[in-house]
């Protein structure tokens, strides 16, 4: 620590960067397609369409938008003979990992497998007897095909919701355990859990007390967590819990919004807390009676552009000059808006004193040169 002439106590900046989070819990690696899930790998990004899978045409155009948005892995429902027809050629042109979500009916997950479908997720609750769950299993290892055990506290088996009544993450994780026990039984390992609830407790509960009976890797979510603002932040709050304990192996924030969202917040916040290099980091104030520039729409503009840019790259956009200097240096590029001018930081240091009327022509111009493009 260094300490200022007032005694004030501030920490000193080594340039290192601190970690955020407790070590990963170590698990099982497995392999989905060419992204490995848990034995240490990068925290994999999850979403799922929302479109008919049976629309092919559809569906790529939504796995492509979340393959340009960052997503990892992509899940599909495969929930009639429409969607299992279209999925060889989603498989296809996908040309990343796809997960077929099945639910009621086995002979789907046997027509994903068909089809050549990187991953499986199969719900304990509903996919009927578990006679089905181990010819689906049996299927899944001739082709080398991981299979997640999704449990859901809105659809868990009959067996256990007197136990949910009293202890609800315990009856989300009994679930979990006895299903791969049926797994086991036929020589199937190659497994990943989620335990998924609406309410937060219950998913860090559930998740905490699982990682420390199994090795198995754990996909976090809170199901149904709400549209975008307010299920951004329930499912932040809660998988920001979990990951931060090291607890966590893959992840969707399940969003009633565009599933790209899904993919941003979820990238933000592994940025946040320093398990994913996400997208360049744009500072903005979040602008008071001094602002002398439209920060909002600026931010939003420079965000925008920035997606293109190394993850490593930070670029401020400040209102006025109480915080704009200070800010500027520790970014790539830096704003910071006078009455009448506005000073342009490059690495730290001011570069120039433009007029406010260039200043979004200037922004995508540095931007550029960033990126290093021609301007
Ligand atoms: S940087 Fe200036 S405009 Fe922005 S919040 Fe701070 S004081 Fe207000």
């Amino acid at each position: 620590m260094a300490m200022t002439d007032d005694a004030t106590f501030i920490p000193k900046d080594t340039g290192e960067r601190q970690p955020t989070c407790r070590p990963r819990r170590p698990t099982r690696a497995v392999q989905v397609g060419r992204v490995q899930i848990g034995g240490q790998a990068p925290v994999a990004v999850q979403s799922m369409t929302c479109t008919r899978t049976g629309d092919a045409e559809a569906t790529l155009q939504q796995i492509r938008e979340l393959a340009s948005a960052g997503a990892d892995i992509v899940r599909v429902t495969v929930n009639d003979d429409a969607a299992a027809a279209a999925l060889p050629r989603i498989v296809r042109e996908a040309n990343m990992p796809l997960v077929a979500d099945i639910h009621y009916d086995h002979k789907m997950a046997l027509a994903a497998l068909h089809a050549g479908i990187t991953k499986l997720r199969i719900n304990p609750g509903n996919i009927g007897g578990r006679d089905k769950v181990r010819e689906v299993a049996l299927a899944a290892a001739d082709r080398g095909v991981p299979i997640r055990v999704g449990v859901n506290r809105g659809s868990l088996h009959k067996r256990y919701r007197e136990l949910r009544q009293i202890d609800p993450a315990g009856a989300l994780v009994q679930s979990a355990l006895d299903e791969l026990e049926v797994l086991a039984a036929v020589g199937f390992f190659d497994v990943v859990v989620s335990l998924k609830s609406s309410e937060p407790h219950e998913v860090i509960e559930a998740c905490r007390r699982f990682s420390r009976v199994s090795d198995v890797p754990q996909h976090l979510g809170v199901t149904e967590a709400g549209t975008l603002q307010a299920g951004t932040a329930r499912s932040t709050a809660t998988l920001g819990v979990l990951l931060s304990e090291g607890i966590g192996d893959t992840l969707r924030i399940s969003l009633a919004a565009d599933p790209v969202e899904e993919v941003k917040a979820a990238f933000h916040m592994l940025q946040a807390l320093g398990l994913r290099a996400g997208y360049a980091r744009v500072v903005a104030c979040p602008t008071c009676g001094r602002v002398e520039v439209d920060v909002m729409r600026l931010a939003a503009m420079v965000e925008e552009l920035a997606k293109e840019l190394p993850p490593d790259k930070v670029i401020s956009v400040m209102g006025c000059i109480v915080n704009g200097p200070g800010e500027a240096k520790s970014a790539d590029l830096g704003i910071a808006a006078g009455k009448s001018k506005v000073a342009i930081y490059r690495q730290g240091e001011l570069h120039r004193n433009i007029d406010k009327d260039d200043l979004e022509q200037v922004l995508r111009d540095e931007i550029a040169r960033l990126r290093g493009l021609p301007q």
